[in-house]
């Protein structure tokens, strides 16, 4: 398994490439801009990328994703729930200052409960309501295991919820019912900042930590 996370856009989004080393078979989440340094990284680790998975589709995860499916062939994937955030993210754009082009069409809605194989590793598909309605975070084991947590959950904070769609009792939930289940030694690499893991957020997370 290779993992390659750096951050990307004008908002500094965590992309993430994921692949199974051994086929090369690759997915990208969060596609949130400089397409072109991601290009390069596909490069420099010659993958073929077969998805471009979306934590959800705030403008700054997305930005990168027409020019990157373009160079790689890549199906873009999304959450139905984010369907009408992603029709609208020349607004979104609008909204926060930047000028944002008109995405490509989604090749495909992905659902709570899937699981994406690239050669032979998986990751499954974990829908976490809340910061949007159709947030994902993807998980991945193999001898570690990682949650891409999208902006649902950061360290020592959570995504925002004032903006269209966002519940604030549904990312507890989620976070609570969902992400604080999984293992405790699981590395989180959330959609902005720093990484941390799932033992100390459960101990230490101000908005739903205490919990253990
Ligand atoms: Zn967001
Ligand atoms: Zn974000």
């Amino acid at each position: 398994m290779l993992v390659d996370s750096f951050p990307v856009g004008p908002l500094q989004c965590n992309c993430s490439i994921i692949a199974c080393k051994e086929t090369g078979e690759a997915a990208i989440i969060d596609p949130g801009g400089d397409p072109q340094q991601i290009i390069e990284a596909v490069k420099r680790h010659n993958l073929k990328v077969k998805y471009l998975l979306h934590t959800h589709a705030h403008f700054d995860h997305v930005l990168g994703s027409k020019a990157v499916k373009e160079a790689t062939g890549a199906q873009i994937l999304l959450h139905s729930g984010d369907k009408l955030l992603y029709d609208n993210l020349m607004k979104q754009g609008q909204l926060f200052g930047f000028d944002v082009e008109e995405p490509l069409p989604v090749d495909r809605y992905i659902e709570d409960g899937e699981e994406i194989s690239l050669g032979k590793i998986k990751t499954s598909v974990i829908h976490t309501p809340g910061h949007t309605p159709g947030s994902l975070c993807f998980s991945l084991e193999d001898k570690e295991s990682i949650l891409f947590a999208g902006d649902t959950l950061f360290r020592r904070s959570i995504g925002r919820t004032d903006l269209w769609g966002g519940s604030y009792e549904q990312i507890i939930n989620s976070i609570s019912d969902r992400l604080f289940r999984l293992d405790d030694s699981t590395r989180v690499i959330p959609g902005h900042g720093p990484d941390t893991d799932i033992w100390s957020e459960r101990r230490e997370n101000p908005f739903v930590g205490s919990l253990a």
